[in-house]
């Protein structure tokens, strides 16, 4: 019998804040354990939450990026279980009445075909704490507890793995174009739990379902799925009952196993926040945040291909960041050749910034400055080759092209009465690729080519270098 999957996924992310959901406390990540916190996010008994004004705000921009129903009223309600990640003993989050309903995300797939995904609801609640364990002990950091966290429910639309990768890729691009998230998942800003069923093909029923924890990457969600997709239909075609639990996904082995079987709503116990208002959204605030609305990544996507003329991949490497998208059209604006911007963009700098461990902000190198090298090459000033180089010292330095290649007199050399000379010399040293030319093999006139490049330490002009060595070869 075949069968197919039937996936549905739960993004949590947590919301680009300076502070914490219900208390003043930075949501910055990276400090010494236990520093940015207070009674509230301590959970200390007594305390009163307060409401993260801007946490609400970017949920409901992200519900109207995803064509959500945008509730008018909506309200606060206790999770209850005990977790030592979670010492009240309760989160707070939404139940019944989400800031969010519905929506869509289109995903794109392999071939270019789109299909929509449908979104269940998106609501806001707090991260709860994170715990270590050590050789002997356990700690808890509590900096991350209290941090607005949204989770977004989609619809079980999903039936693959690779359509699963494609949904979070697009969701991620999404929230990172609205300003919502940075979505960093080494630092957890964007964790994922995925329901997975199996039923026969034509079935409308589901199958039971199993959730997986634990992917940390958009790829290990894939390989997860695909692991349990391949369990599950093994256990089915055996004639096994799949049971409803939740399970572990393991990178470094690459299998789930189970964790506990499968709780239900009602074992939350789930009843109102009695220390927090509800939610009122007034027509006035979303009329504010619509005009936040920006340009969907897929619209700039194509926009990109049309107006600089890139190719897909191009525009899709350069719109996953919306600062890297930002900096590129600053440097492609006035520029002759976008398509080379993208390129050094794509390669030299984003590599540059890999290497130096630095974001596209802290970028020494401006996006006229970059423009400006790419002139340079581009008229033939320098070469592309010296044109790395060149770039190595603007990032190093934060110095202008020109003055770099003023500085260690880099001009390629176009005047053909000093490349003569050392066309000249390099035929003179290298009689065997002369008469190899000269008997019908003629690639050897690049290795004389290159021989002159070298003479010229790489500022010779490689065009006009060709013209003159071909000239001199067949002239005799
Ligand atoms: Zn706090």
């Amino acid at each position: 019998m075949q069968y197919e999957a039937v996936i549905g996924l739960e993004v949590h992310v947590q919301l680009k804040t300076k502070s914490k959901m219900f208390c003043g406390c930075a949501t910055e990540f990276g400090a010494d354990p236990n520093t940015h916190v207070c009674p509230v996010c301590l959970g200390y008994p007594g305390v009163l939450p307060v409401m993260n004004e801007e946490a609400v705000r970017k949920t409901i921009l992200t519900g109207l990026m995803i064509g959500s129903e945008v509730a008018r009223f909506s309200k606060w309600d206790r999770k209850n279980y005990f977790y030592p990640d979670m010492p009240k003993n309760y989160q707070i989050s939404q139940y019944d009445l989400p800031l969010c309903a519905k929506g869509l995300v289109e995903i794109k797939l392999n071939g270019g075909a789109t299909k929509k995904i449908g979104i269940t609801r998106a609501h806001l609640e707090e991260d709860v704490a994170k715990s270590f364990h050590f050789e002997t002990t356990s700690g808890v950091d509590f900096n991350r507890a209290g941090t607005p966290l949204m989770e977004i429910v989609s619809e079980p639309d999903l039936r693959s793995p690779d359509e699963a990768f494609a949904y979070l890729t697009a969701l991620r691009e999404i929230l990172i174009s609205g300003g919502i998230s940075d979505c960093d998942m080494e630092k957890g800003q964007l964790r994922c739990d995925s329901n997975v069923s199996m039923r026969p093909v034509g079935q409308k029923a589901f199958g039971e379902k199993v959730e997986i924890k634990n992917m940390n990457t958009i790829s290990g969600v894939r390989r997860a799925l695909a692991y349990e997709i391949q369990r599950q239909t093994a256990a089915l075609q055996k004639g096994e009952k799949v049971s409803q639990e939740t399970r572990r996904w393991d990178d470094a082995t690459g299998r789930t196993s189970v964790m506990r079987t499968k709780e239900y709503a009602h074992d939350y116990r789930y009843f109102p926040e009695p220390d927090l208002m509800p939610v009122v959204v007034s027509e006035e605030m979303i009329a504010e945040i619509r005009k936040l609305l920006p340009e969907l990544p897929e619209a700039k996507r194509q926009r990109f291909v049309k107006q600089y003329g890139l190719p897909e991949y191009d525009a899709g490497v350069l719109i996953a960041s919306g600062t890297l998208a930002a900096f590129y059209e600053r440097a492609a604006q006035g520029s002759r050749n976008p398509k080379a911007i993208s390129n050094w963009v794509t390669t030299e700098l984003l590599g540059k910034l890999a290497e130096a461990k630095k974001t596209i902000d802290e970028c020494p190198v401006k996006p006229e400055q970059l423009s400006e090298l790419v002139s340079l090459i581009e008229s033939g000033q320098i070469s592309g080759k010296i044109g790395k180089e060149v770039f190595a010292e603007m990032f190093a330095g934060g110095k202008a092209a020109s003055l770099v290649v003023k500085e260690k007199g880099l001009v390629q050399v176009s005047d053909t009465g000093s490349l003569d000379g050392f066309v000249e010399e390099a035929i003179a040293k290298n009689p065997k690729s002369v008469a190899d030319f000269r008997a019908g093999n003629k690639a050897a006139i690049n290795f004389l080519k290159g021989q002159v490049m070298k003479l010229s330490k790489g500022k010779a002009n490689p065009q006009l270098v060709g013209e003159i060595l071909l000239r001199k070869l067949e002239g005799g």
